[in-house]
């Protein structure tokens, strides 16, 4: 029987995401006896001509080349997974939709008359149709080999979409706002990462992305309570999934 072939892409990211599938080492020799790793140049430079039964797309929209090239993805592409917050959000070179490009270009590099890129970094759901979205900066390995497996037999990925304080009440975490009054995300921010921030005593920084219906604003008040003037609520706000959260913050 015909094994599903499976192909992994790179648009504007930092690789991060795509080497959580590598991570996966106990569970990739058994992924691979399931599917044809068919496209995947971070691992090997041979590669098989599509169409593709499932993709794995890894990082944002920047340039026109990438415009046109996620087109061609999607059209050799049965299902379409984003992986990670540059993919579902923009990722943290989404700063650039709240700034003027071509300032970052004149500072950045020394010929930006070479530089070819667009106005704003944006989520592959901007451009094309997208079966399914895996968040995180970057994914959980475990969380994708679910999505892969439920893909891959045709049914739900049984992915949470509660907040980050769940992950710290099944771990056994005490809040560290509560007890220590240190800012955190977690309350408005998307399960995945296992609440490890906390569990080292920092805050969450929202890696994530939005939670399922978050309440922004009742955090944002807490916040200010715990110290946290107009530019530390922007900034705290302002990291890897920024269009996400500017965008439920504005709701
Ligand atoms: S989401 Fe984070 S880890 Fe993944 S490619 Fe983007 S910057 Fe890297
Ligand atoms: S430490 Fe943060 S994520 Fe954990 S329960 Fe408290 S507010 Fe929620």
């Amino acid at each position: 029987m015909r094994k599903p072939k499976l192909a992994v892409w790179k648009f504007a990211s930092c690789d991060g995401c795509q080497l959580s599938l590598l991570d996966c080492e106990d569970e990739l020799l058994a992924l691979a006896g399931e599917v044809e790793i068919a496209y995947f140049l971070e691992a090997s430079r041979a590669t098989v001509k599509g169409p593709y039964d499932l993709s794995l797309v890894e990082g944002s929209v920047t340039t026109p080349h990438d415009a046109e090239r996620i087109q061609k993805v999607r059209r050799a592409s049965k299902k379409l997974i984003t992986i990670g917050a540059c993919a579902t959000a923009g990722g943290i070179q989404a700063l650039r939709n709240f700034a003027d490009v071509n300032d970052f270009l004149s500072v950045v590099y020394a010929t930006p008359e070479y530089v070819s890129t667009l106005e704003t970094s944006t989520p592959i759901s901007a451009h094309v149709a997208v079966d399914f979205e895996l968040r995180g900066c970057p994914i959980n390995k475990a969380q994708l080999l679910e999505v892969i497996t439920a893909f891959l037999h045709g049914r739900k990925p049984g992915i949470p979409s509660t907040s980050v304080c769940t992950e710290c009440k099944r771990r056994g975490t005490v809040c560290i706002t509560v007890a220590h009054g240190t800012p955190c995300l977690g309350p408005v921010t998307h399960a995945g990462c296992g609440a490890i921030c906390p569990a080292y005593n920092r805050g969450c920084y929202g890696c994530f992305g939005p939670m399922e219906t978050p309440n922004t604003a009742s955090l944002t008040k807490r916040l200010r309570v715990l110290g946290m003037d107009d530019r530390g609520v922007e900034r705290v706000f302002r990291t890897f999934n920024v269009t996400d959260f500017e965008e439920v913050r504005s709701r």
